[in-house]
């Protein structure tokens, strides 16, 4: 089994993650991102799985998002073998629910937004964009219940779901159905790129992001480990006050670049910008070069704005 589309926490994690250290968070704000933080693990663990139980020539791609004739589709996991196409939706839900016609419940009564409808959706559009493609395979849906604490009472043996019990068993007769015919890995291996392509294609579309201004966030370097305020700066290195962990100045000032430009994707960079940005602690002269020698100068006039290089 090869993963050939790693996964990372996504660009709206990451903004969420960014603001809970510079922002007063509400109770619903931290609670928000505790889910998706949670989601996240979840689905790790489901890559971890895969990559330990599927052991024939086929492809993992964790995580894609597709734009289908004008449709987002998000797909948690997607595993290629030579004939088939596995989708999954992998679910990190915790406690007991019930299954009720075609309707998801918590015990108290409360209906949770149903992942079988999403997974029924994403089929028929991956379908309509393989025949558009001419590619011929067939695609199986499932959902993954990944939290071993998650009942589903009522779910009957066709509803497609995955309970954390199963995992390893389906994981083992996807394996044992595999053939491992050149000309079906070819294909197989074919359609993983042309996915991964229309994938990075939507790298440029904006993410839905929570309101903020640049004079509301805290401003200074948050120490990575514990994420106190409380960095001491050196020549070379700041060291955190709370926990002591220390890193390099050059790498603790373009983490903080990183996310002004993860907070402000249309900004230009300037020296005055970043400096504001990191507390007001860091000569403007090291910012200065640390910006020239890791982005991209922008006009010849000043010289004094930078960006990213696209990659
Ligand atoms: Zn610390």
């Amino acid at each position: 089994m090869k993963v050939m589309k790693p996964r990372e926490a996504s660009k709206e994690l990451n903004v969420l993650r960014a603001l809970n250290q510079r922002q007063a968070y509400s109770f619903e704000q931290k609670q928000n991102l505790l889910n998706m933080e949670k989601g996240f693990i979840g689905e790790r663990q489901f890559d971890e799985m895969g990559e330990k139980y599927l052991e024939q020539e086929c492809v993992m791609l964790q995580d894609l998002s597709l734009t289908i004739k004008g449709n987002t589709v998000q797909i948690d996991s997607v595993f290629l073998t030579s004939e088939v196409v596995y989708i999954f939706e992998v679910k990190n839900y915790e406690g007991d629910f019930i299954m009720k016609d075609g309707d998801i419940y918590t015990v108290a009564g409360q209906e949770i937004s149903n992942p079988l409808t999403q997974l029924n959706r994403t089929s028929s559009l991956l379908r309509q964009l393989l025949q558009s493609w001419q590619v011929k395979m067939s695609i199986e849906g499932y959902v993954v219940l990944i939290n071993p604490a998650c009942m589903l009472y009522h779910a009957t043996p066709a509803d497609p779901f995955i309970f954390y019990g199963q995992i390893q068993s389906r994981l083992t007769e996807i394996n044992r159905r595999q053939r491992n015919e050149p000309w079906g890995i070819k294909k197989m291996k074919r359609l993983a790129e042309k996915l991964i392509e229309e994938h990075n294609k939507e790298g440029r579309i904006q993410i839905k992001r929570p309101a903020y201004t640049y004079e509301e966030l805290r401003k200074g370097i948050a120490c990575t480990r514990c994420s106190s305020f409380s960095v001491q700066v050196n020549q070379r290195s700041c060291k955190c006050l709370v926990c002591e962990h220390s890193s390099s100045l050059n790498s603790a000032v373009i983490r903080q670049i990183e996310e002004f430009i993860l907070l402000y994707p249309a900004e230009l960079l300037t020296t005055e910008k970043i400096y504001r940005w990191c507390g007001q602690i860091i000569p403007k002269k090291r910012i200065r070069g640390i910006l020239s020698e890791n982005y991209t100068r922008v006009g010849n006039k000043s010289g004094t704005t930078f960006k990213k290089e696209s990659k």
